[in-house]
């Protein structure tokens, strides 16, 4: 028997408001614990929530970009639970009536969209320290940071529409890109902005109806709701197919080892015993606060992946790279605008060079050089003043200070060499010290061509043409060298 996966997530993200959710405490990451609380968030007796309305129209901000269905009216519930990192005993959350339902993710990298279920604002709880800030260890006690208690959550719960870990994992990039370009979130996952729980399931290749799932929490990076998800789908293979059953569970990744582990038997609804906060009104969204919010949606990652493969001429893979982040798909957007080269090269220039000079260097892309530069510097390959490979030594050195492309070309000596003479004389010596290979080419084997061009190009320094050296290769060995 051949078992397919069925994948669903539920997502956390916190938003980017200044503030608390239901309290004027600041929304921030990092102080020192327990310094961000006041009596709402550390659920004194006695204090009411008002709702922050910055925090609903991120919430809404994000829901009408992945074209959900947001309510006019929605309610807050009380989610009870007990648990050391929740001072009120509850979670206020929202239950039967959420923000907004529906709406769907295309995903970067898969021809596929993910349809989302539902979109619910919540509250964060506070953090459990096992260690000690700054590592040192605690003697048999945990500590508790309240700091995130009140931070504002939206929570995204998908459809089980996904088949494998790597569709799973391209969802959760292109839901941060979303967050990126809407601006709703920093995304950060180091820093637990946006959380996952992956729920799996196995059923016979083709069935319709659904296995029986396994809830896997917290996966805190993308490549790691992967790795959890291949590790959870073995396993629940092995158990099938030894003839046994799967149970229906919440459990743990181990990132270093690469398994799951059992954290505690599924919880349903009814164990939160959920009911209507009364604290808080409905949560009333009028039509013009949603028109003008959707009014100032950004353009979004897939329109601008399809304006990259369709007025620009990219290729899907080049696009959906470039348009990752808004700040490189502005950056490669300025740098095509000033070049005369075609956009898909300055695609390749910043997807290739660009980027790997960046990962070698602090500081991301607002230390690179600017786009003006990099366009001049790919106008010096195209028109034949530079080499490609001088080029990228020219690159490196555009970093610091302000230089021109054409002044660090000229200050390095890696102008190309256009002197058919200098040229000639490095051919004739490269032929002179292979006459092997050259009675191989008059041989009829065109292969030792690349050969003797590289031989040639390594005299220059990078600094030869290499389509100029062939027509000059061609000339001196007459009929062996075919034409291009
Ligand atoms: P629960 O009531 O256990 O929380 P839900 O129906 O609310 O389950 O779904 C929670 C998440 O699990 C959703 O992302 C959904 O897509 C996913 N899911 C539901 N059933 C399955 C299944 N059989 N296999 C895989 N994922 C599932
Ligand atoms: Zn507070
Ligand atoms: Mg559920």
């Amino acid at each position: 028997m051949t078992w397919e996966a069925v994948i669903g997530l539920e997502v956390h993200v916190q938003l980017a408001t200044r503030t608390k959710i239901f309290c004027r405490c600041p929304n921030r990451f990092g102080a020192e614990p327990n310094t961000l609380v006041c009596p709402v968030c550390l659920g004194y007796p006695g204090t009411l929530p008002v709702l922050n309305g910055a925090a609903v129209d991120l919430a809404a901000r994000l829901a009408l970009a992945l074209g959900c269905r947001v309510h006019a009216e929605s309610f807050f519930a009380r989610k009870n639970y007990f648990y050391a990192d929740l001072p009120k005993g509850y979670q206020i959350s929202q239950y039967d009536r959420p923000l907004a339902e529906g709406g769907e993710l295309p995903l970067a990298r898969h021809d596929k969209r993910l349809r989302l279920h539902r979109l619910h604002l919540e509250e964060d709880a506070g953090k459990l320290l096992h260690e000690a800030p700054g590592g040192a260890a605690l003697d048999g006690v945990s500590l508790v940071d309240f700091n995130r208690c009140g931070v504002p959550l939206v929570e995204i719960v998908s459809e089980p529409d996904l088949a494998t870990p790597a569709e799973a994992e391209d969802s959760l990039r292109s839901l941060h890109q979303v967050l990126l370009y809407t601006g709703t979130s920093d995304g950060n996952l180091e820093e637990g902005s946006l959380r996952c729980d992956a729920n799996v399931s196995l059923r016979p290749a083709g069935a319709r109806a659904l296995g029986t799932k396994v809830e896997i929490k917290n996966l805190n990076s993308f490549r790691n709701v992967a790795r959890a998800l291949e590790a959870e789908i073995a396993r629940q293979g092995e158990l099938l197919a030894a003839g046994a059953t799967v149970v229906h569970e919440t459990r743990g990744f181990d990132a270093e080892r690469g398994v799951t582990w059992p954290l505690r038997g599924k919880e349903e609804a009814h164990d939160y015993r959920y009911f209507p906060e009364p604290d808080l009104p409905p949560l009333r969204l009028a039509a013009e606060r949603l028109e003008r919010l959707r009014a100032q949606l950004p353009e979004l990652p897939w329109a601008r992946r399809a304006r990259f493969t369709e007025t620009l001429g990219l290729p899907a893979a080049d696009a959906a790279e470039l348009a990752a982040s808004p700040a490189l798909a502005d950056y490669f957007e300025a740098t095509a605008a000033l070049c005369a080269a075609a956009p898909r090269t300055v695609g390749n220039w910043v997807r290739n060079e660009l980027l790997r000079e960046l990962k070698e260097r602090p500081g991301g892309l607002v230390r690179a050089p600017s786009p003006a530069r990099l366009a001049a510097l790919v106008d010096l390959v195209e028109r034949g003043e530079l080499s490609a490979a001088a080029a990228k030594s020219v690159l490196g050195a555009l970093w610091e200070g302000d230089e021109s492309p054409r002044a660090a070309m000229e200050r390095l000596g890696l102008a190309q060499v256009r002197d058919d003479d200098r040229l000639v004389t490095w051919i004739e010596e490269v032929l002179a010290a292979h006459p092997e290979s050259v009675a191989e080419l008059r041989g009829g084997n065109v292969k030792v061509l690349s050969f003797l061009i590289g031989q040639v190009m390594k005299r220059s320094a990078g600094r030869a043409d290499p389509k100029r050296v062939r027509a000059l290769l061609a000339a001196a060995l007459g009929g062996a060298v075919p034409a291009p």
